[in-house]
């Protein structure tokens, strides 16, 4: 028996007023499989991103996570919206990182991590501290638990933050540009856990500018421009012989920037 899809995106569409941003998207994301998201800005990468935890709602089109509908019920063949604490749930199985890495200020790190799995999962003080300081030695930051996030890097505390979405246990996770924001210096450490991850066979999706990082890390790269999947293939393809006049451009630009070396 072949294992469902982890995550499915099926014909998912969303406009802005009369700007359509995602026109009819599908794809699958295979167990443990690393997808990276490629584009130029605009190109609608954090949109796709939040309809896929359901932060955004899509207009057309749904997402399953683990076969079950983000967002939705399935009852009677229609697809019924769920209330917010099903909502909630549903999006417990989505770790999500963004380029912003929004710790709670007054939280040292440890209790950043330990808040949702105690709030949401209901799990006891001691068990999630311990699970706690696991996921910070996992991302390197056994010594910080007690530093608050003003304290820290900025690369430090986007570990922090992928340490307090895998606190929750996700199924799949999902990082928007989760180094864009960071010194160039500080690149290479979050990267480093996100290949960590990947090497455990997380499944993930990633929004990315860091080229030479997806091609390395991802089974299949898709270009987004306009809304659309305009390319998608596995990272050797993508990067040394895209076919599309839009890639070609696009990786003509993106390719002469530098990326750090890791
Ligand atoms: P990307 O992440 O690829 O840069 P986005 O998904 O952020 O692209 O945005 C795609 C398009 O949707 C852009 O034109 C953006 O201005 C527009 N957009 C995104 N979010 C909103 C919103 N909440 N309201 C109106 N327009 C939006
Ligand atoms: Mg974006």
């Amino acid at each position: 028996m072949t294992a469902s899809p982890m995550v499915q995106v099926h014909e998912l569409s969303k406009s802005f007023g009369d700007t359509s941003v995602l026109s009819g998207i599908s794809f699958d994301v295979a167990r443990g499989q690393v997808v990276s998201m490629i584009g130029p800005s605009g190109a609608g990468k954090s949109t796709l991103i939040r309809c896929i935890n359901h932060l955004e709602r899509p207009d057309d089109g749904y997402v399953l996570i683990d076969s079950e509908p983000m967002g939705y019920r399935l009852r009677g063949g229609d697809l019924h919206e769920v209330s917010n604490a099903e909502l909630g749930a549903s999006r417990a199985k989505v770790g999500m990182v963004f380029q912003s890495y929004n710790l709670f200020s007054h939280m040292t790190a440890l209790e950043n991590i330990v808040f949702a799995p105690r709030a949401v999962k209901g799990m006891g003080e001691a068990a999630a501290r311990s699970r706690a300081m696991e996921l910070l030695d996992r991302v390197g930051l056994a010594a910080k638990a007690r530093s608050y996030p003003s304290q820290l890097s900025g690369g430090q505390q986007q570990r922090v933050a992928i340490a307090r979405a895998l606190a929750m246990d996700p199924l799949v996770m999902l990082f928007d540009e989760a180094t864009s924001a960071l010194d160039p210096e500080m690149v290479g450490d979050v990267l480093e856990v996100i290949r960590g991850l990947a090497n455990d066979g997380m499944t993930m999706i990633l929004v990315t500018h860091e080229m030479q990082f997806a091609r390395e890390v991802s089974d299949v790269v898709f270009f987004l421009d306009g809304g659309r999947i305009v390319e998608q293939g596995p990272p050797e393809a993508i990067f040394t012989a895209p076919t599309s006049p839009r890639l070609q451009t696009f990786l003509g630009t993106s390719l002469t920037r530098p990326t750090p070396i890791i």
